[in-house]
């Protein structure tokens, strides 16, 4: 059966390679700026913003057994639909993936594994697309729930997430899940300062890129397996009011961007 599988996947692998090769193989100007895998933040005018993006897929690759809870993934819609002007809606792709790769994850092959599972580029004519990888395996610091490793892509680790529940389920799995998820999407907007200076003192001076306010999703320890010992009661799921004004002065124009791949 796994040969079986293997054999199938080597195939397909081949029957895409010259329309890779022709994607990713030419150099012009064009392809270049387009394979900019860019930073985390580095398409989040390309989010915020509906002048040319007016759609937004966020393709879910899962392995077998780590498929995220429904609520994840509901929630993740909505906290997005709050934030960025999608007029032609706010989409989840979600695609059984088995990845082939081995236990212990760097953000390398986060990079690598999640632009060969791709279903498009992250920028197509007027859709814009996020990829969040759910893979079998640890990141290689197995306290790290999820990663966001670059403008488009993410990894979250279900193993670590599962481990990250607290005693008597509180928080449960699926609370850190959500919260995660969210979180690194987070980055994908720029949270918090990764492609701006906010003029809210908001950032941890500890933790980089990160939430002083334990009531948001950004605070930094969300994505910590010990988030249940930094947290008493409910996990944050929300971007609180200094993270909104963020976004919001960043879509306005009021607060300056850098390193974006997309600019209106
Ligand atoms: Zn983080």
């Amino acid at each position: 059966m796994k040969r079986k599988h293997s054999f199938g996947f080597t195939l397909v692998a081949l029957l895409l390679l010259p329309a890779l090769s022709g994607c990713f193989g030419s150099s012009n100007i064009v392809n270049d700026l387009l394979d900019n895998p860019g930073i985390p933040g580095g398409l989040t005018l390309a989010c915020l913003d509906s002048s040319q993006y007016t759609k937004l897929v966020i393709e879910i690759d899962y392995e077998t057994d780590y498929k995220p809870e429904a609520s994840s993934t509901d929630m993740l819609i909505e906290r997005i639909e709050q934030v960025c002007d999608k007029p032609n809606g706010v989409e989840i792709d979600f695609n059984p993936t088995t990845f082939g790769h081995g236990d212990t994850w760097t953000a390398q092959d986060v990079r690598d594994k999640g632009w060969a599972n791709k279903d498009s580029e992250p920028r197509d004519s007027s859709v814009l697309t996020w990829q969040i990888i759910f893979p079998s395996g640890t990141y290689s610091d197995d306290s790290v729930l999820g990663v966001a490793v670059d403008a488009s892509t993410i990894a979250i680790f279900g193993d670590s997430v599962d481990d990250a529940a607290g005693f008597f389920g509180r928080p449960s799995a699926e609370e850190v899940e959500n919260s995660v998820t969210i979180h690194e999407v987070g980055h994908l907007l720029g949270l918090v300062n990764l492609v701006y200076t906010s003029p809210a003192d908001h950032e941890d001076s500890e933790h980089k890129g990160h939430s002083n306010n334990e009531d948001s999703v950004m605070y930094w320890a969300i994505e910590s397996r010990s988030v249940g010992s930094f947290i008493s009661g409910d996990l944050p799921t929300e971007f609180d009011q200094d993270d909104l004004n963020d976004l919001s002065g960043l879509a306005d124009g009021s607060i300056s961007i850098t390193d974006q791949l997309w600019q209106p």
